[in-house]
């Protein structure tokens, strides 16, 4: 509940009144500095005192909705409905109903008149990003009086950095590290490279709708690989944080929607452009070959065996083989036929076995949105395709004039919506400071994309 402050009232003496630990107090108003000044009219939360064994339960009276319980018991309604799973119409709650008070709801402020967004967000130790994103009904200017969600305060770094290259090694350990912070989340080997690689599958949310984002088909576009990673890590925060992301209500897109986030589809292509090859490696030779004498492999988009991933699938794979180069090469080689190459045949596989709605298959670059096949794709493709357009500042593009790709199989066979989507503007491969441009943009598409 908020708390009124009233003259001659100290945080022990209110800490006694209501039985509550001094500390949880002092936890629950984190905008208090100093516990020995409160001043009359301030506005306190006053966590539930837990009752040991019985969660703090309230008895919904006539008219009450939970928006409403929240309010009276100053409360943020995000928590409230987390706490209580079996309310689904939060507008239409039955009188005599039990309704679970949570423990530990998040802050909240009400702003004072000099309060600036800015102000509020140092003087809580976030971010002023994501005091805005904690509260998207305020505009411009907090209002006095109206009632403000204070997010958690970031942790000291996120797990997954991207100061650097990112190779298969980050990719491996930060999958390692976010399931023990975030287990929630859930890990599957979908397969593994030439090399003998397991190609990790991470699984974010538990809900009907499936959806597929894949990214590192072709080596020298790694730089999508942690996108990919920072949107596993911020969406866990956020679902965890009971925030939104970027405006998205994570906690029903994670009932709703099952995101399968296959990160880095070519591990081995990724590390030859990352670290280049030496004399021990099993296919030096054949490598050295394919580019030509050269050790710098900035231009190579293939597997180690020089078959291009993003020519492999099984929709007019023989338009693509007659277009491309006849041999192995470090770009635009089919293979010897359809799903020769194990990573394109365990992309295939998890396809075929999950129910995906929608895929999107991440590239670089361009800044491009394509989402026909041929005449194939279905109605909507066109328009989830202009609402992502939209929301990235991206281009629409209907079709890329390219068989055998993985949204161009993947529209083919299930004739639903397939996007490959080339992230960033550039030389390939893009430079590591694009990344948080690539990741503002593309953010947003992946919450798009995950909506049922
Ligand atoms: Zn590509």
């Amino acid at each position: 509940m908020l708390y009124t402050v009233r003259s001659g009232d100290t945080l022990f003496s209110l800490a006694r009144h209501f039985g509550i630990p001094l500390r949880d107090l002092l936890a629950a108003n984190p905008q208090i500095d100093d516990p020995d000044q409160i001043f009359p009219g301030q506005t306190i939360l006053i966590p539930s005192a837990p009752k040991p064994g019985s969660p703090s339960q309230y008895v919904v009276r006539p008219g009450d909705t939970m928006a409403r319980i929240a309010h009276r018991l100053g409360i943020n309604l995000v928590s409230l409905l987390a706490a209580n799973p079996p309310v689904e119409n939060p507008n239409f709650i039955l009188p005599g109903q039990l309704i679970n008070i949570p423990a530990n709801p998040l802050a909240q402020y009400v702003p004072q008149p000099v309060d600036t967004l800015f102000l509020i967000a140092h003087k809580f130790g976030v971010s002023v990003q994501d005091l805005i994103s904690a509260n998207p009904q305020v505009l411009t200017h907090p209002l006095p009086g109206q009632v403000l969600v204070i997010p958690r305060p970031p942790g000291p770094n996120r797990i997954v950095s991207v100061a650097a290259e990112y190779g298969y090694q980050d990719l491996r350990a930060d999958i390692t590290t976010l399931l023990a912070t975030y287990p929630f989340l859930s890990q599957q080997v979908i397969g593994y490279s030439v090399l003998g690689r397991p190609i990790p599958a991470v699984k974010l949310g538990q809900g009907p709708h499936q959806v597929c984002y894949c990214a590192s088909f072709h080596a020298n576009e790694w730089i999508m690989t942690p996108v990919l990673m920072r949107f596993v890590e911020d969406y866990a925060r956020a679902y965890r944080r009971l925030v939104p992301l970027h405006n998205a209500n994570v906690r029903d897109l994670f009932q709703s929607t099952t995101i399968w986030v296959v990160p880095m589809v070519n591990p081995d292509g990724v590390e030859l452009v990352q670290q280049g090859i030496t004399p021990g490696h099993p296919y030096f030779e054949a490598v050295i070959a394919m580019n030509a004498g050269s050790r710098n492999f900035d231009t190579w988009k293939a597997n180690i065996r020089g078959v291009d991933l993003n020519d492999q699938f099984p929709a007019n794979w023989a338009a693509e083989k007659a277009r491309g180069r006849p041999e192995p090469a470090p770009r635009d080689h089919s293979g010897p036929r359809p799903l020769s190459e194990p990573e394109a045949v365990a992309l295939a596989e998890l396809t075929r076995r999950q129910d995906f709605q929608l895929v999107i298959a991440f590239h670089t670059q361009g800044e491009v949105i394509f989402w026909g096949y041929r005449d194939l794709a279905p109605p909507e493709s066109e328009e989830i395709a202009a609402r992502m357009a939209a929301r990235s500042g991206y281009t629409a593009v209907r079709n890329a004039g390219s068989d055998a790709g993985y949204k161009d199989w993947f529209i083919q066979e299930w004739r639903r919506p397939g996007f490959t989507v080339e992230g960033g503007r550039g030389i390939n491969p893009l430079p590591i400071t694009h990344f948080p441009k690539i990741y503002a943009d593309v953010l947003p598409v992946m919450l798009c994309a995950a909506q049922p």
